[in-house]
Order: C-alpha cells, then sequence, then structure tokens
C-alpha cells in the first residue's frame, strides 16, 4: 500500500541568504506564509564552509532540513581545507536528523570567471571531492548544472552516488534521462512558470511523473508572477521576494501542464523527493 504524504515539499531554497534579512527575520515570516499554504517541509542546501552551521541552525529553527557543500560559484574562494571541514561536519551530525545531502555541489560553466581551464579544472576538483564524501556518509547530493550537465554526468558515472536531485535542471530530454538512469530526480522551479520556456515545459510535461521534484530556489529564480523586467524595474517596479511561498502555485502551474490535479502532483512530487532524500522521509514520518 501506498502511503500519501499530503505536503508540497521545497527541495531548494536559501532561507539563510541575506535576501531574507541579517537576523532571518523575513526568512520566518515567509516560511510561515508557506506552512500555511501547505509547503511542509524545505531543504536548505548550503553553499560554503562559512554558512554550514547558519543553515544547520536555520534548518532546526524553522522545523526543515539542510544539505551541507560547497556551491560551485564559491570555488573561487574555497581553500582545500574547507573539504576536511565539511568532511569533519558530515561525521559531527551524521546523527542530526535534518542533514538530508550533500549539497550544493556541482560545475557552473556559465559564469565566465568560472570558465577558464584553471577555474574548470578548480570545480571539478571541489565536485569529485564531495562527490567521494557523499559516497563515503551514504548521503545522495544536490547539484547545480549550468551548460554543465555533460561533464557533471561524466564524473557522476565514475563517483556514483546512488542518487540526488538535478536542481533547476534545464538540459535536453537525452541529459534529463541519464540523471534519472543514475537514480536523480529532477528539480523544476520558477523557471518553468515561464510560457516562452518551451522546451522546459515540455519536459515538465512529458517527463514521468517520478522524475520530478519541485523547488523555488529562493531568492534566485522568482516565477513569472514576481518577475519583473529591466525595463520594469527601471520605471521603479520592485522585484517581488521569491520564497517557498510561492511552492504551491509553481505546482499548480506543473498540474495544469500535464492535465493533474495539484494535489495529485503535491503528491507524487512530495513522494519523489522523500524517496531520494531517505533521511527526509524519515524526518518526515517521525513527526
Ligand atoms: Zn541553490
Amino acid at each position: 500500500m501506498v502511503r500519501y504524504t499530503a505536503m508540497w515539499i521545497d527541495t531548494h531554497c536559501h532561507l539563510d541568504a541575506p535576501e531574507f534579512g541579517a537576523d532571518h527575520a523575513l526568512a520566518l515570516n515567509l516560511r510561515e506564509r508557506a506552512a500555511a499554504l501547505g509547503v511542509g517541509r524545505c531543504v536548505i542546501p548550503a553553499v560554503e564552509r562559512a554558512n554550514f552551521g547558519t543553515v544547520r541552525q536555520l534548518a532546526h529553527r524553522l522545523g526543515d532540513a539542510y544539505a551541507l557543500g560547497i556551491h560551485p560559484l564559491c570555488v573561487p574562494r574555497a581553500q582545500d581545507t574547507d573539504l576536511h571541514a565539511l568532511d569533519a561536519a558530515l561525521t559531527e551530525h551524521r546523527n542530526d536528523p535534518r542533514l538530508v545531502a550533500v549539497g550544493e555541489i556541482g560545475l557552473d560553466f556559465f559564469v565566465p570567471a568560472l570558465c577558464t581551464p584553471e577555474m574548470r579544472e578548480r570545480q571539478s576538483f571541489f565536485y569529485r571531492a564531495q562527490l567521494r564524501l557523499a559516497r563515503q556518509h551514504g548521503l545522495p547530493v544536490i547539484v547545480h548544472v549550468r551548460r554543465s550537465a555533460d561533464m557533471l554526468l561524466k564524473h557522476l558515472r565514475e563517483l556514483p552516488t546512488g542518487g540526488g536531485i538535478a536542481h533547476a535542471f534545464n538540459g535536453s530530454e537525452q541529459q534529463a534521462q541519464a540523471f534519472l538512469g543514475l537514480g536523480f530526480k529532477l528539480g523544476f522551479g520558477g523557471a518553468v512558470t515561464f510560457e516562452p520556456a518551451r522546451q522546459l515545459r515540455r519536459l515538465a510535461t512529458e517527463l514521468p511523473l517520478s522524475a520530478l521534484v519541485l523547488e523555488t530556489d529562493a531568492p534566485d529564480i522568482p516565477p513569472h508572477w514576481l518577475y519583473a523586467t529591466a525595463a520594469e524595474r527601471a520605471a521603479g517596479q520592485a522585484q517581488g521576494v521569491n520564497s517557498p511561498a510561492e511552492l504551491p502555485r509553481i505546482g499548480a502551474v506543473v498540474s495544469e501542464l500535464r492535465g493533474l490535479s495539484a494535489g495529485d502532483l503535491m503528491c507524487a512530487t512530495t513522494a519523489n523527493a522523500l524517496a531520494v532524500l531517505p533521511r527526509l522521509a524519515a524526518l518526515v514520518r517521525s513527526a
């Protein structure tokens, strides 16, 4: 018998980001609003050694989950010793039920400063070292993929983790299938709400339902209803603040694309998130 969990899960949001206030006041407020809309759990990924403690404390304060890792955009200022610190933190908190993955890790071949031969090499070094740590600690990974899917997949085939989430997925059908073959789910968020994103919307519509998890990537990647164009911003219109409270509406867009009820999409994507993040499943079921 399948047990359904009636809640939305935001599998990727940076609630510790400065956009949410130095004391996280706005994060607490928006998290409450999200809870009122049915968002039962969020996963807060770390981006560098300096915020490992912050995401852990915030996850505990909010009743959410977290991941620890070094983001590719933080690689230029990361030290080799940060990998030891990550290993030590994963060891120290291995019995923390809210620690559910290694992330956010990955490769970014979009930002020009990260595309020099030295930086590509450096990113690969951190990515591979963190894949090894995930294997060693028996944790799934949350990966950042930007113009880097094939290279990410190549390393993953050499150092398989057993699964994880390709966050803000925006690749080809073939790359999607390759991730699925390695036990991954694909994260869909604000980008899918834009009608011109045809390829992405086609994937969200046609991939097996078992492939999808939802995320906001807050405060980044606002959905279209929060997005102000450069011209609108110049005219004084503020960019809306993306937060986990937007997740149900993003879910409604995906459910409409697939011709499902929002409730069915919620149950399916939540089951998918819990399947790929077993420790999150244990956390949800122990509540
Ligand atoms: Zn992220």
